[in-house]
C-alpha cells in the first residue's frame, strides 16, 4: 500500500527509510521508547495508513 511519498522517513528517519524501489522500509524493528511519539506521528501522517505498531 506504500506510495513512496517518504513522509514517514521525513518524520522518523531513525525507523523508516525510503529506498530506490520507491517503497519505505522499516530499518529498526525494535525502536526505543523515546521514538514512540514520532512513530505514532508517522502512522497518522501516512496517507495510505499502512504503518502499524505492534506492542
Ligand atoms: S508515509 Fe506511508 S505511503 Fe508514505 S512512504 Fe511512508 S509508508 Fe509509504
Amino acid at each position: 500500500m506504500c506510495i513512496g511519498d517518504g513522509i514517514c522517513e521525513t518524520i522518523c528517519p531513525e525507523v523508516f527509510e525510503l529506498r530506490d524501489d520507491g517503497l519505505a522500509y522499516v530499518i529498526n524493528e525494535s525502536p526505543s521508547e523515546d521514538l514512540r511519539a514520532s512513530i505514532e506521528e508517522a502512522m497518522e501522517a501516512c496517507p495510505t495508513e499502512c504503518i502499524h505498531l505492534e506492542e
